[in-house]
């Protein structure tokens, strides 16, 4: 299953404990995001000075990049109760979300995860909750339904997308903060690896974080998740020491190749430039002949690829490139169509703030 792949940068079963236990508890640990960071720190201290609970955030990114963990360091620096967790596919209903709203106390930090999957009726019932920190709720009985309006304690609402373009227009102006996640570079993945391993109480010899790194597709998550696949290899291989010799091997095992990528990776290449001749395709038509899902498509395998100059989305579709064709070992076709970017093919990418 796509969803199950070592590189996949959304959570995966058995993720949740290492996650936790790696997760930087304050902003100062946070390594990398330098732009977002600072921000941040901004707005913090501005809110704090006022006695304000911060402005509703909109953090977006591909998973895994620390969208999550961000939360959780907000709602520490900013009160002394736990973040409040939820997520947009498991609010199917207004009372779902009133439950929570409702319990909230002053200053609360409300998370919503994947905030552009709410269902309408739930999205629409937030836009008072989050601008006049109210709502008006229907009580079913009788023949029609009784409208009770409840008014909420000011709260902060963070929200967390991999997708931006496809939240509404409504939703999106009413986050007072807009946070864009970018990929780490080999050095930030090395330092949260580095911290990783010590708090593993793991040995390594020189340079071996390195390569994990770089085979990390700049994600974090990825990064820790690998680290526990070479852990596992050095333990039953080794004498438990990370070396170099047991990186490459586990890390091979996994079929994690140099440049991070694994099989499905190069399945969307290959397949896009054997069988569609290196693009354009449409995404739909690419992810039928390869019998995923879109979602998948989009949210974990484009993202990087895009990064690293392999894909190039186009108004008609995604493009191989010469780069992306000499790593899976084919030739490459120089395009027969017009090669003009498309922006609102990539609403990732747009500015929102
Ligand atoms: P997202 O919510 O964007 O999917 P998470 O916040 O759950 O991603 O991050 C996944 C893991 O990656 C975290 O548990 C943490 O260990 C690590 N991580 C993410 N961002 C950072 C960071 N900036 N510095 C250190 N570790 C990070």
């Amino acid at each position: 299953m796509a969803r199950d792949r070592i590189l996949a940068g959304r959570e995966r079963p058995g993720d949740d404990s290492i996650d936790t236990a790696l997760r930087p508890k304050r902003l100062d640990e946070i390594v990398g995001q330098r732009a977002v960071v600072e921000r941040l720190e901004i707005a913090m201290e501005a809110a704090k000075k006022r006695g304000e609970p911060l402005e509703h955030i909109l953090l977006d990114g591909p998973p895994g990049l620390g969208k999550t963990t961000l939360a959780h360091v907000i709602a520490r620096e900013m009160t002394d109760r736990p973040l409040r967790l939820t997520s947009g596919p498991s609010l199917s209903k207004q009372a779902d979300l009133m439950t929570l709203l409702t319990n909230l106390e002053t200053g609360d930090v409300l998370f919503i995860d994947e905030v552009h999957r709410l269902p309408k009726v739930v999205d629409e019932f937030l836009y008072p909750a989050m601008e006049d920190f109210r709502v008006d709720f229907t009580i079913e009985g009788g023949l029609s339904g009784r409208v009770v309006n409840f008014a909420l304690r000011r709260y902060t609402l963070i929200g967390a997308t991999t997708r931006a373009g496809m939240l509404s227009g409504a939703m999106r102006d009413r986050f007072g903060h807009g946070f864009h996640l970018e990929f780490y570079s080999p050095e930030e993945l090395t330092t949260i690896l580095t911290r990783s391993a010590t708090k593993l109480d793991l040995p390594v010899t020189d340079g071996t974080l390195d390569i994990i790194a770089r085979r990390s597709r700049g994600t974090p998550r990825v990064a820790n998740r690998l680290l526990k696949r070479v852990r596992d290899y050095a333990q039953v291989r080794g004498d438990g020491t990370l070396t170099e010799r047991v990186v490459h091997e586990a890390l091979e095992i996994q079929q994690v190749d140099a440049l991070g990528l694994d099989g499905l990776d190069r399945n969307f290449l290959t397949t896009l430039v054997k069988v569609y001749n290196g693009g354009p395709a449409g995404i739909e038509a690419l992810a039928a002949t390869m019998g995923q899902e879109r979602d998948t498509l989009e949210d974990m395998v484009e993202p990087y690829l895009l990064q690293i100059g392999f894909v190039i989305r186009t108004r008609q579709g995604r493009l191989a490139t010469k780069d992306a064709c000499d790593h899976v070992g084919l030739p490459y076709t120089e395009p027969t169509r017009t090669k003009t970017p498309d922006n609102a093919e990539a609403p990732d990418q747009q500015t929102l703030f």
